[in-house]
């Protein structure tokens, strides 16, 4: 006879200690899920052949022993979890989106384009360049949850790390004037911020470009710069290439990480 749901509530507070799992085993499937986010990625050996300005204004892209060993070819370690891969794929589809949406209003020159330069060299995709105001603008998209997003709307700037990026692009396309489209992921609302050349942008990226070379360089003539931080530091912990740092040697030359960009010089 089926148990009434008084008796079935005093049936559950008798066993509170014993943890029912449903036949279906709901943790199990989500175990399965997170599984199947971090089945493709892992350790692979890859050999870059250029600056990435999306690895640059990233953690390890300031780091000058990373591209020497980039360079010579590795063994790069993925770390991501299962959530940090969702949260990077559901950007990357947000692109989609929002360039569809792009190309339905009309305003569309082209997406995805590559934006390469030899010296250094440096390769990378451009989101967006669109038509606006009867001018081509270029265009970077970034998503990010309501916490990060509102700061940003209240700041009216960037984030330092998306305008190393934008500003490498720049200087390649030689433009002047730039928009980020922020995308709230929690609600989808979009933020625009433009981003206009002025004399500390240009003095930083020069700089920038010189940093690249020399470390280009240092890797063509065999010098392998040394350790810059400690094994135990914050960017050294997520290298993907840590374990071929430790036992490449101690270097040869002193190389500079690439200088921050000043956040409070950072106006736009
Ligand atoms: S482990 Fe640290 S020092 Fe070594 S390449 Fe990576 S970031 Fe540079």
């Amino acid at each position: 006879m089926t148990k009434s749901l008084l008796q079935q509530v005093m049936l559950k507070g008798d066993n509170r200690k014993k943890v029912e799992v449903h036949p279906i085993d709901p943790q199990g499937l989500i175990k399965a899920i997170e599984n199947g986010y971090v089945a493709p990625r892992g350790t692979k050996f890859q050999t870059k052949k250029t600056f990435a300005p999306s690895t640059i204004a990233y953690s390890h892209g300031e780091c000058p022993r990373y591209w020497y060993i980039a360079f010579d070819g590795a063994d790069f370690e993925d770390n991501s979890d299962a959530y940090g891969v969702a949260n990077m794929t559901s950007g990357t589809l947000s692109h989609g989106r929002i360039q569809k949406a792009m190309k339905d209003a009309g305003i569309l020159i082209e997406d995805e384009f590559k934006i390469t330069y030899p010296d250094p060299p440096i390769f990378g995709y451009g989101d967006v360049m669109i038509n606006w105001q009867g001018e081509p603008l270029l265009g970077e998209i970034k998503t990010m949850m309501n916490e990060a997003f509102e700061y940003r709307k209240a700041a009216g700037k960037p984030k330092t790390g998306h305008l190393i990026q934008l500003l490498i692009y720049m200087k390649i396309l030689k433009k002047r004037n730039a928009v980020f489209i922020y995308e709230n992921k929690n609600n989808h609302e979009l933020l625009i911020l433009p981003v206009e050349i002025n004399d500390y942008y240009v003095r930083w990226v020069d700089q920038a470009f010189d940093w690249m070379r020399d470390v280009r360089k240092a890797w063509v003539d065999r010098t392998l710069p040394k350790k810059h931080y400690r094994s135990n530091s914050k960017i050294c912990k997520t290298c993907p290439v840590q374990k071929a740092c430790a036992s490449a040697g101690e270097g040869t030359i002193k190389l500079n990480p690439l200088e921050p960009l000043d956040e409070k010089l950072s106006m736009v």
